[in-house]
């Protein structure tokens, strides 16, 4: 209980993005001023053009900094970004007005799982929930085949037909039951062609889920720089 206390005390939010010290208040404690400056907002853009048959939203563009922090988050432990994005997130549902009874993390396979020692989707909903208060639905949704990591390097085409069928419902999950026109948050990290989150999304609107995807970032629409974003504002 003291050293609880002591560590509170003691503790010292750090920049999740440079790694100095932040001085509060921000908008994300775990970002500093500076850092939150530079930050590929979407703002304005949040709602994302693409293929997909749901609306998708992003917080960022993938660009600047964005994709070293996605990278690291994925790759090198490095967890505390996801929860440095997740209140800058959790901004994008509330200006977005988005409404969820539940949020989705894009599963892995659960070999690649192993592999990894964790899914940086599911730790993102986690923070984004504490954030919103939207509790995490993982056990429904499970990834039941492996995609090989070559299939980055694939065509749009192939890629989609590599895909199809990746993903499924836990039918044993007392869930599957009543789940039919429930708004439920499909959360990826980044979205590149949208496949992923297409046929993730699959098993959920057959069932007759509501699904809005939401990521952290993706580079689709042209970013504005200040001047011009300036002028449409
Ligand atoms: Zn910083």
């Amino acid at each position: 209980m003291l050293r609880g206390a002591l560590e509170r005390f003691y503790y010292i939010p750090y920049c999740a993005v440079c790694d100095e010290a932040v001085e509060p208040p921000t908008p994300s404690p775990f970002v500093c001023k500076n850092c939150l400056s530079q930050l590929p907002f979407r703002m304005g853009k949040e709602e994302v053009s693409w293929e997909g048959s749901f609306p998708l939203y992003a917080t960022f563009f993938y660009k600047d900094v964005l994709p070293g922090l996605i990278v690291s988050m994925k790759f090198s432990e490095r967890t505390d970004r996801a929860r440095a994005l997740a209140p800058l997130m959790a901004r994008t549902i509330q200006r977005q007005g988005l409404t969820a009874d539940a949020i989705i993390p894009v599963p892995l396979h659960r070999r690649r799982l192993a592999e990894r020692g964790y899914n940086q989707a599911a730790i993102l909903a986690d923070f984004l929930s504490k954030s919103t208060g939207i509790p995490v639905l993982n056990s429904l949704l499970i990834r039941h085949l492996e995609t090989d990591r070559q299939s980055e390097a694939r065509s749009v085409r192939e890629r989609k037909l590599h895909m199809r069928d990746v993903f499924c419902l836990d039918r044993t999950s007392p869930l599957v039951a009543g789940l039919a026109g429930r708004p439920v948050l499909l959360l990826d990290d980044v979205v590149t062609t949208g496949s992923t989150l297409m046929e993730a999304a699959r098993p959920l609107l057959a069932e007759g889920l509501r699904v809005t995807g939401l990521v952290a970032a993706t580079g689709r629409d042209r970013y504005l720089g200040y001047g011009e974003a300036a002028q449409q504002w």
